[in-house]
């Protein structure tokens, strides 16, 4: 085949072609194939569902939870709080007397003290990060949680966690920390360094409350919390 002939058989393709793909729009029935792909898949699947909407099923699937006998005693179930999209949570251990009373965690002194180091120190807004708990119901007396405790509650901050899917993960004091890592390694050893929670990397450091009997820790705390910042570009 000549140059031009090859250059003929060419323009009858495209000519082909283009007769095609006008034929097809001029269509009123099939699919469009210039809509985007996600639209299609929610075509096919249309319970695709937002991180606020799976929380929010989450809460409610867990109800009036009495897994444990700590739902005897409490006044609130804490669930969480924040950002259903944001890129650190940050885990405690349990809900205290003010956050009982209120539904929400970390608002009384230790909070304000997490909520000083959200604000002024990484120059966040307390809603941008999520804040939950590994227990959400209060022990008695702010007693330590309890194995049988921790292991029926823990599935819902795992079902928190993936759905939320954060960047990092700041685990808040020697139980947040032992719960999530599986170790009895001490949180003085623990911090300070980047570990993985399924794929995560997770920061232990010390509790808020620590921090209001031990104030000299604070610098340790805002160390951490630097290498969280530049790990998410702050
Ligand atoms: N301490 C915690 O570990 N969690 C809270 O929510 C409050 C205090």
């Amino acid at each position: 085949m000549t140059t031009e002939e090859t250059h003929i058989e060419l323009l009858k393709a495209v000519q082909a072609l283009k007769g095609h793909v006008i034929h097809r729009d001029s269509l009123s029935v099939g699919i469009d194939l210039t809509r985007p792909k996600k639209t299609i898949f929610s075509k096919v699947n249309p319970v695709e569902k937002t991180k606020e909407e799976l929380l929010k099923t989450l809460r409610h699937d867990i109800g009036d939870c009495q897994l444990c006998p700590l739902g005897k005693t409490r006044k609130n179930l804490v669930f969480g709080v924040g950002n259903p999209e944001a890129q650190i949570v940050f885990v405690g251990e349990a809900p205290g007397a003010d956050e009982d009373e209120q539904g929400l965690p970390f608002v009384g002194r230790a909070g304000q003290l997490l909520t000083d180091i959200i604000v002024k120190g990484m120059k966040m807004k307390r809603e941008d990060v999520y804040i939950c708990n590994i227990l959400k119901c209060r022990p008695p007396g702010n007693r330590n949680p309890q194995p049988d405790e921790i292991s029926q509650c823990e599935p819902f901050l795992k079902n928190q966690l993936q759905i939320i899917s954060p960047k990092i993960i700041c685990a808040l004091g020697t139980f947040a920390a032992k719960t999530l890592l599986k170790t009895d390694i001490p949180i003085s050893v623990l911090r300070g360094h980047f570990h993985l929670y399924e794929d995560v990397k997770l920061m232990p450091t010390y509790h808020p409350a620590y921090l209001l009997r031990n104030p000299s820790a604070k610098k340790q705390v805002w160390e951490d919390v630097q290498l969280i910042m530049k790990e998410v570009g702050l």
